[in-house]
Formats: structure tokens, sequence, C-alpha cells
């Protein structure tokens, strides 16, 4: 474990400036508060921040970072209050401290890659200061180095996914790509061992057939070089299992088939020098054509610069060269921690207000020139991801909402039944009103209610378009309800004041381009449809049901007034009829004998049939007809009735017994000769008990 005396000799050496009183104080800390704490390892605890304030040292961070390496985890796991921390070592090391510690507080187990990207973001957006992530980062390297002492296989899987999918991504976003290398090499040893040891296998047998084929390409790269009077470092590179692995799958390729497991790497002192070795190195060497990269000209995202190129070695296979600066090779190496450390003695003033590292937009720019061409977050990302909150499910799920969205937004994002029965919800505990605007890392907690649905007032507050949508159709489908009832009361009174039995088959919506009778009444009810409009299309429609009008004559009046023919006894031609005058209705045609011309007082009219009229007009019978209860009865009347040239147009079985039906029945004739017929023709089959004209 390093000491307090090496720990400051190894920051003085890049800083001589530097605070040691407090490093030491942090150190000695530190130290204490974890007491006599162990690691799984069985070694004492405080060897952890120990070492990650000694990896944040060689990254040549500044003081605040490594004093908050040292307590870092004083917080999550002693007695530690924030308060002391912020008493003994200032605003600045507490903040970064604090933030260090909400990080270590979310736990990542999914493996779904919108759910990926979302963690990498809420990091970031938790962060805050870049220095809570290399610290974090750091931190998450040095667990990793001793992962093997964590005893459940599951955990450590849980911990190498989590490294695989989140922190190495991050880690390379701002460009530190060692420690990215590193953690991701360890967590796919610990995801996927038999890949691991199968690649591992693979090039320990290509080191030991190509004994010395990494250090004569050395030699003969630097003499090369060295005749053209540059002077290089040369050094050759075995790349790491991981990037192997995902390089044969993005090829689709066998190990075999992957030539640069070996990076050479050529450092010099300018940039005028990387041109002029790569042209040195293309004279000496054949070229090997389309794999030479100038990222000096066009750096990669990530701020990365380097030229590369892959050549014909000498030993006639193919060896793939990085050409870069020192400092291109720092940036390569350590990204953003490169350009966040001192540099050459030449500090960066630190202590005072962290506003003053501009943190934000540092971040930002790294963000814009990060990632890989496919994780690029162009700007109109990067605005999305500003305009983002992260919060919790109890369980732990992250829920990606925009900036602004309330805990209903919240319930809506979840499940639309659940935004619809929200009624109350709990925010870190603790019971906020629906309207409450949700904050980073908030876990939040909704209490549902059957009896709840939603109400108007929430369009005005929710965010997000499908908590607006589900809101809107809600509320729609409320007044939707309450219009179609309206409706249908206003058509029934048309039909009662009309005098007429309330009957949907009276109504003939599709005339009025509704597609169903509750549109029909929708439309009613909102005033779309007149009830003028209405009330003549019963009148019609009562009257369309039997013969046209010209087929009566009215004896007392001049024509133009409604003719309706009696529902109860369906006068036919020929039949004795008789007219009741009936008020706002017109004349109703009965069959003198008809039962209901005995009941109450009615203005009679005298009628007649217009038997002058050639009309091909057609009656309604109704037949009571009872037939023995058996499946083909049905099919013999239909049949009868049909083959006699009448049509059925109702049927109602009236009573049904284990012996026989007992069925009413509408049938279309022509006249009282044709209905003759047709009962005529019924009563010839087999299963036919009975027809009687009612
Ligand atoms: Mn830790």
């Amino acid at each position: 474990m390093i000491t307090s005396a090496e720990l400051i000799n190894l920051v003085k050496a890049y800083d001589p400036e530097a605070n040691v009183d407090m490093l030491r104080k942090a150190y000695i800390f530190a130290m204490e508060a974890h007491g006599n704490q162990k690691r799984a390892s069985g070694s004492p605890y405080f060897y952890h921040p120990a070492e990650v304030a000694r990896l944040l040292a060689d990254l040549r961070l500044d003081v605040p970072s490594i004093v908050t390496g040292l307590l870092h985890d004083v917080l999550e796991d002693t007695c530690v209050t924030f308060e002391e921390l912020e008493e003994i070592f200032g605003s600045e090391v507490t903040f970064l401290v604090e933030g260090v510690t909400k990080l270590s507080k979310v736990n990542y187990s999914s493996s779904k890659a919108h759910q990926a990207e979302n963690f990498r973001k809420f990091l970031l957006a938790t962060s805050q200061d870049i220095r809570v992530l290399i610290v974090k980062l750091v931190d998450r390297l040095h667990n990793m180095r001793t992962i093997n002492y964590i005893a459940s296989i599951e955990k450590r899987k849980r911990i190498a996914l989590e490294t695989i999918e989140i922190y190495a991504p991050l880690a390379e976003r701002i460009g530190m790509s060692v420690i990215k290398d590193e953690i991701e090499d360890i967590a796919f040893y610990h995801l996927h061992p038999n890949e691991y040891r199968a690649i591992s296998v693979k090039l320990e047998q290509i080191r030991s057939k190509d004994d010395n084929f990494v250090q004569n390409t050395i030699t003969d790269l630097t003499r090369v070089l060295k005749e053209a009077n540059i002077d290089a470092t040369v050094s050759g590179r075995e790349k790491k299992a991981y990037s192997i692995w995902k390089k044969m799958q993005r090829r689709n390729v066998s190990l075999e088939q992957i030539n640069d497991i070996i990076a050479f790497r050529v450092i010099v002192k300018t940039v005028e020098q990387c041109y002029l070795s790569l042209g040195v190195i293309h004279t000496h060497f054949q070229i090997m054509p389309g794999r030479f990269k100038d990222y000096i000209s066009i750096p990669k995202l990530n701020n990365y610069r380097s030229l590369h190129t892959t050549v014909i070695g000498p030993l006639k296979q193919g060896i793939e060269i990085q050409i870069r600066t020192e400092e291109m090779h720092r940036i390569a190496d350590e990204g953003i921690a490169a350009h966040w450390s001192y540099k050459d003695g030449n500090v960066i003033p630190s202590g005072d207000d962290p506003k003053k590292y501009n943190w934000v937009k540092s971040l930002l720019t790294i963000l814009q020139n990060s990632g890989t061409p496919e994780e690029i977050m162009d700007h109109s990302k990067l605005e999305m991801f500003d305009n983002e909150v992260f919060c919790f499910t109890p369980a732990g799920d992250l829920i990606t909402l925009p900036r602004g969205a309330t805990v209903v937004d919240f319930a809506y994002e979840i499940h639309t039944s659940i935004g619809n029965t929200c009624i109350g919800v709990r925010v870190n505990g603790k019971m906020v009103p629906l309207k409450t605007v949700l904050r980073n890392g908030d876990q939040v907690d909704i209490i549902t209610s059957p009896y709840q649905h939603p109400e108007s007032s929430w369009e005005r507050f929710v965010v997000t378009g499908k908590a607006k949508s589900c809101i809107r159709k809600f509320i729609k489908s409320q007044e939707k309800a309450e219009f179609m009832n309206l409706g249908l009361q206003l058509v029934q009174n048309v039909f009662s004041s009309s005098q007429i039995a309330f009957s949907e088959q009276l109504i003939d919506y599709k005339s009025f381009s509704c597609s169903t009778i509750g549109r029909f009444y929708y439309n009613v009810g909102r005033g779309i449809i007149s009830l003028n409009n209405v009330r003549t299309m019963i009148s019609n429609g009562e009257s369309s049901k039997s013969l046209t009008e010209e087929a009566i004559c009215l004896m007392d009046f001049s024509p133009g007034i409604a003719v309706h023919f009696a529902e109860c006894c369906h006068p036919i031609l020929g039949d004795k009829i008789i007219g009741v005058l009936v008020p706002q209705k017109g004349v109703v045609v009965h069959i003198t004998s008809c039962d209901h011309l005995k009941k109450g007082k009615n203005i009679f009219v005298r009628t007649k049939w217009n038997k002058d009229d050639e009309s091909e007009s057609t009656f309604i019978a109704r037949l009571r007809i009872v037939i023995i209860n058996k499946t083909e009865s049905f099919a013999i009347i239909t049949n009868a009735i049909s083959s006699s040239g009448a049509s059925i147009t109702n049927i109602k079985v009236e009573h049904r017994s284990v012996d026989f039906f007992d069925l009413l029945v509408d049938v279309r004739v022509n006249d009282m000769i044709h209905l003759g017929e047709a009962q005529a023709a019924l009563r010839t089959c087999a299963n036919v008990r009975s027809v009687r004209r009612l």
C-alpha cells in the first residue's frame, strides 16, 4: 500500500506547489474512517482508496481529485457525515465526494441497448464535474483489478456487465482508452470465460511461433527511421482479448484471419516528424492498400490523433503501425484526464471556485467530440440529453423523461393504466403533489386507485406526448359517452313527441353518414344532426316500412298528409281498412277488425285502397307458425315461403318447448291472393303444425 509520504512525493513531482497538508490530512482521515474494515480480499479497506488516489496521481490530476480518491467511500461506507467533510475539506472536495457517492448508488442490471445509453447519460448528468467521473472510472479500474476476490459469481458477472456496458463506453467517450481497455478486458473474462480463454490460447500460440517477431520488427523500424535522422521510440503492443473478440464479431472472421494482433507504435517529437516517418516506412515496406488513415488532419471524435498504416513487414506479414507525437500519445491513452492534469509543470490553478473549471463547457465539448461513429452524439442529441431527466422506479429501473416532466408523466411512462389511475406519488419517500417536477436521480413510487381517473387539469402540467395524448383520449372518451347519452335522450324525445314507439330499427343512421348508431347519437348530442332532420327521418322510416302513400286514397283529405300503416295489424291490399288521425303523425291505417281500434276514442278517417294504381307495392303480413322442434324445420319453412314467391322480413321465436317452436313470421307479399298462396305452401310442409295470420 502506498504511504502518505509516497503519495505526496508522487504529486509533488508534477505539482511542486501542491497542498500537501490537505493530502496528508485526507490520507489519515480516510484511514481512520475506514478503521478495521476489510475488503473481500481480506486486506484493510483503506488499501482501496489509497490505491485509487495513487492511480489518480499517476494521471497527474489536481489535489482535490486525489483527495476525493482517498475519501470517495467514506460517505457511503463509514459514519462520516457530509457536514464533517465540508468542515474539514471544504466545499469543493465535498462536492466531488458526494458526486462519486451518488454514482456508486446506481445499480445497473439491464443489458438492453437503450437502457445502457440512458445509464451513461444519467451518470454524466449526475457527475456534474468531469473529475467525479474520472475518480469513478479509476475506482472502477481498481475494483476490476481486485474482482477475483468477490466470491459470488453472480455478483462478479453483474459488475462485469455494468463495466462493459456503462463504464468502458464512458471511458472511451472521454478518451481514457488505457483504462477502458483494461476494465473491458477483465469484464470480458468474467462475462465470457470460454471465449476469453480460447483467444488467450491462440495468442499464446502466435507468440511462441514468432518468438522474435515483435523485437525484430521494432529493431527494423527503429533502424530505418534512424537512417532518415528521425529520433523515434518504437514499441509493440498486443491487442487485448476483448478488442480482438469484438473485431472478430464485427468483421465476422476467425482468429486466424486477424493479422493485426500486434500494433506497433512510433512516437516522435513533432507533427512534421509523424509525416516524415510515414514516408520513410512507406519507402521501406510495401503498403497494404486501403488501410492508411490520417487522424492527425481529421482527429477522431474523442480527439484521438495519430497516423495509421498497415505495411507488409520484414516477415512478410501485415503489421499495423500507429505514428504520433508524445502529446498525441498521452491524449490517446488518458483522454480528458490528459487535458485536465498538469502539463510540464504548467500548473492549472486549483482549489478555488469549482466553476472556474468551466466543467460544463468541457463536458459538453467532450460529449460533442467523442464516441465511436455509431454513437456520435450529434448536436440535436446533445440538446436532448440536456433536456432529459433520469429517475428510478422503486425496483431501480431507470426511466428517462424530458426535463420538466412531472410525476404524472412518469406514471404514464411506466404504463397507461398506471397514469390513468395515479392518485398520489412518493418521491424519495415523501408524498408530493401530482404536478411535482422531477429531478435527476429521484426515486418515484406511484400510488394508484381504481376509482381515480385522469382530469383535464393534468393536461396543463404534463410534458410528454404520451401523457398528453392519454389524458386527452380519456377525456374525449368521457365526453363521447356523455354526448352519446344526450343524443339518445333527444332521439327518444323525438319519438315520443311523434307518438311513435322508440325503435332503433326505425333509425336510418347511415343516411346521416354515420357508420354506427352510437356515432349517430353522438352527432345528435353534439348538435351536428338537427332534431328536425331526425323527426323527418323517423316518420319517413315508419311509412317506408309499409307501402307508399299512393296505395291509399284518403277520402276526406286532400293528398299531402302523412299516411302510415299500423304495425299492430299490417293491412295488406284487399283488407277492409280505416284510417285513424293521430296528431303530429298523420293518418294511421288499420284493418277494420283490428283490436286496437276498440280502445280509446279515435278520430276516424275514411280510407280506401287506391286500386287503380298499378304500383308494384308489396305488403307485410304477420303469421304465427307452429313448427316441430327440429333443426331442419327452419329451412323447410323458409324454402316454402320463398318457393311461393314471398319473402321473410322478420322471424321471431315467441315460444320454444321440447316439441314445438312458436314463431312470428313477417312475410312480404304482393296482395291477399299471394298471401293465401304462401300460407298454403306452408301448410303442406310436414313439420308445420299450424299457420295463422295475425
Ligand atoms: Mn471505491
